[in-house]
């Protein structure tokens, strides 16, 4: 049924109409301090914190217990009791949250890219910054780590420290726990390594990316091309042609239009907004990456 409501009414046909959600305003993934632009060729950087503060290097901290209390709790449990079957439950579990992670960060991302502004109740900031990422992606690399992780790392530390002692004794769900928000709380940093020169990283990263353990620079890189609807995970990116080759997004968007009337971004401002990154200093660093 669905498909075939798409198939009647491609996106093509239905006329955009203007948005005054994204401004020049947003720059990153966690700012919280930014000047308006007067102009596409003015650099972002200068205007924003880039810098951690004490602030942000506290809530990484609490996201960073929350994270490896249940890993500790996980391994001291197996080896009270160490067997075959023992390790493996808990080794299978954390591959699960590995990947569990990246399809989850494939729904956020095409959430907040795609739907709200500034003003949205409890999500307004991450929205914000996400959408003006797309006009100057290449600034999340000049971030510092905690200024770049805090607001995963505060949502982590709220979430996943009372499930630690909800779950008890279970060896297996603790796995799964420490290794999913793990991964969510570091998907900003294997993001803002996607977007970085590969000279510039550590070539284990390099590596990491090289072998599909992290999502890719030239995978992520279509993300920030137009169209600009696809490629949203952004943990290992092994959920994005999957997602993508079964229109699960573009199918979403197609419900969300038909029973609520909501129009993502994607089907109409991206394309002019998004685009100015190509032309600006900031864009063309990051246009050019060596693939
Ligand atoms: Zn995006
Ligand atoms: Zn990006």
């Amino acid at each position: 049924m669905i498909s075939q409501k798409y198939a009647m009414m491609p996106r093509l046909e239905i006329r955009p109409h203007s948005f005054s959600i994204i401004t020049c305003r947003a720059v990153s993934t966690t700012t919280t301090t930014v000047t308006p632009l007067a102009d596409s060729k003015a650099k972002p950087a200068d205007t924003i914190s880039l810098q951690s503060t004490w602030q942000h290097r506290a809530w990484v901290a609490a996201g960073s217990v929350a994270i490896l209390s249940p890993l500790y709790k996980s391994i001291s449990l197996v080896a009270m009791a160490p067997s075959p079957v023992a390790v493996f439950k808990p080794v299978i579990a954390a591959l699960f949250g590995y990947l569990m992670a990246d399809l989850g960060s494939g729904f956020y991302h095409w959430a907040i890219d795609n739907y709200g502004d500034a003003s949205t109740p409890f999500f307004g900031s991450q929205i914000d910054a996400f959408q003006g990422h797309h006009k100057y992606p290449y600034t999340i690399t000049r971030r510092q780590v905690c200024n770049n992780l805090h607001a995963l790392a505060r949502s982590v530390a709220f979430v996943v420290l009372p499930l630690d002692f909800l779950i008890g004794n279970n060896a297996t769900a603790h796995a799964f726990i420490g290794a999913c928000a793990g991964c969510i709380m570091l998907s900003q940093q294997f993001h803002a390594w996607a977007h970085e020169k590969k000279r510039k990283l550590p070539p284990i990263v390099a590596a990491l990316q090289d072998a599909g353990v992290l999502v890719s620079r030239a995978e992520h890189a279509t993300h920030h091309r137009s169209p600009y609807n696809s490629d949203y995970c952004i943990v290992s990116g092994v959920w994005n042609d999957f997602l993508d080759d079964l229109k699960v997004f573009e199918t979403l968007e197609m419900i969300l239009f038909f029973k609520l009337g909501v129009r993502p971004r994607s089907w109409s401002e991206p394309e002019k907004e998004w685009r100015v990154t190509e032309n600006n200093q900031i864009g063309e660093d990051y246009y050019s990456f060596e693939k």
